[in-house]
């Protein structure tokens, strides 16, 4: 199938970090998904640590996601026309997310980040716009200075492709450091539309906010006429009901979603303040629009799997990802590999160093060799993680003790296989 692809599409993927070339190896081509596992052409069932990259969080083929898929389709695919369901799609997230007083959909958290920035500039009537090193916000030409995720995994510091014009308004600077953010202010007065970040970063790893970092952002932005851009594309619905605002309760100007709100299929989402949202078409003049966006069948996934997101969904997922966190932290220490088991609320990686990771140059110091040994061992053993070092770890509600205990079973030969690896 690999070969097939190659043929046909760059690289034989349709998404970078799918191909295994930081890791090496052929990429699985996967043909079913029960709950936590996943079942490639060869006819090899893997426990999942993927998730799809953090939407399926009630693991895959849902029973619920499933017929309210199968109940839409039969209404019809798409109308071209406002719905139902993509009101109530967005009811839920207002309701959930005390921040978001109105809500736009979109088919991508690429297109969330794109529109919302946007917006800003639209709102602020603003140019520059201020990212950290290693966040990862989609594809966007402006936001893929020093981003993490594939541009990590691959090493590439930008991409060929985004004219000095576009990237020349993109301030990066390093992230959990506030006095940068201060300097950046006061080097570009006036002149600053947003700061955008992850909520909680996961795309360099897991490297969680400092402790006030995200709040000194949201002062700073306040005290300077910016606006405050939370990305909770992969943190949204996941971190906890509310995302990561449920957890550090700072209050962005605007957020984006995907992922999860989404429930397997492409519908993400940018809200927020409702006299910044009053400035998108056809309410104001900054233009937005999509073919798809709010897509029916789209829409009622999302919905179905928002609905069964309750409070005993995300103590059950948190619960999941502490015991992994655990076996994998005793399995590593066992054989005496250095590492760092990085989390966020459910969210985690593992850094293979004992320093700590605080930003995308200390993720970087890693041995990523050890992760590659690691990576290969537990696939050989039936556990799929993410084929980067520089990727979050997903589990679901869906993981139950079995697919614990086969992860158990395979981290020693793993974590043995990262003591014995060289560069
Ligand atoms: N923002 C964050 C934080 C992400 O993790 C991602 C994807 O991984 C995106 C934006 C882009 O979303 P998509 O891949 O749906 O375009």
């Amino acid at each position: 199938m690999f070969d097939r692809a190659s043929v046909v599409t760059p690289g034989g993927v349709n998404s970078p970090v799918r191909a295994f070339r930081a890791v090496g190896g052929t990429p699985r081509f996967m043909v079913s998904g029960t709950g936590p596992y996943l079942t490639d052409a060869d006819g090899r069932e893997y426990v999942d640590l993927v998730c799809s990259w953090g939407p399926m969080i009630l693991g895959h083929s849902h029973p619920e996601v499933v017929a309210a898929v199968q109940e839409a389709v039969t209404r019809g695919t798409s109308f071209g026309t406002p719905g139902e369901g993509e009101v109530a799609l967005a009811e839920e997230i207002v309701a959930r997310i005390e921040p978001v007083e109105q809500v736009r959909l979109v088919s991508s958290g690429t297109e969330a980040t794109m529109s919302a920035i946007r917006l800003a500039r639209g709102f602020t009537g603003r140019a520059k716009v201020v990212k950290f090193a290693g966040c990862y916000h989609g594809h966007v030409d402006a936001l893929l200075a020093a981003a993490g995720s594939g541009l990590a995994t691959f090493g590439l510091p930008d991409t060929p492709g985004v004219t000095g014009a576009t990237a020349g308004d993109t301030v990066v600077l390093p992230y959990n450091d506030l006095d940068a953010v201060r300097a950046a202010f006061a080097a570009h007065p006036g002149e600053i539309a947003c700061v955008i970040t992850e909520a909680s970063p996961g795309n360099m790893g897991v490297v969680p906010p400092a402790d006030g970092f995200n709040a000194g952002l949201k002062e700073l932005c306040a005290a300077h006429g910016a606006l405050y851009i939370s990305d909770e594309v992969m943190t949204g619905f996941r971190t906890s009901k509310a995302g990561w605002y449920g957890v550090d309760g700072v209050r962005p100007d605007l957020m984006t979603f995907g992922k999860v709100m989404g429930g397997g299929f492409p519908a993400a989402a940018f809200g927020g303040r409702g006299d910044v949202m009053a400035h998108l078409a056809p309410a104001g003049p900054v233009y937005q629009a999509g073919t798809l966006s709010g897509n029916p069948v789209a829409t009622a996934a999302g919905l179905a799997q928002l609905r069964l997101l309750d409070d005993a969904a995300y103590a059950k997922i948190d619960a999941v990802s502490a015991e992994l966190r655990t076996l994998v932290g005793d399995a590593l220490t066992k054989e005496g590999v250095a590492h760092t088991v990085s989390a966020a609320s459910n969210m985690f990686s593992v850094f293979f160093t004992d320093r700590p990771v605080r930003n995308y140059d200390d993720a970087k110091q890693q041995d990523v060799f050890r992760f590659t040994a690691f990576f290969h061992a537990m696939l050989a053993r039936g556990v799929y993680l993410p084929p980067s070092a520089f990727e979050s770890w997903f589990v679901s509600t869906a993981h139950d003790e079995r697919a614990v205990e086969r992860i158990a079973a395979a981290l020693p030969a793993a974590a043995r296989a990262a003591a014995e690896a060289t560069a």
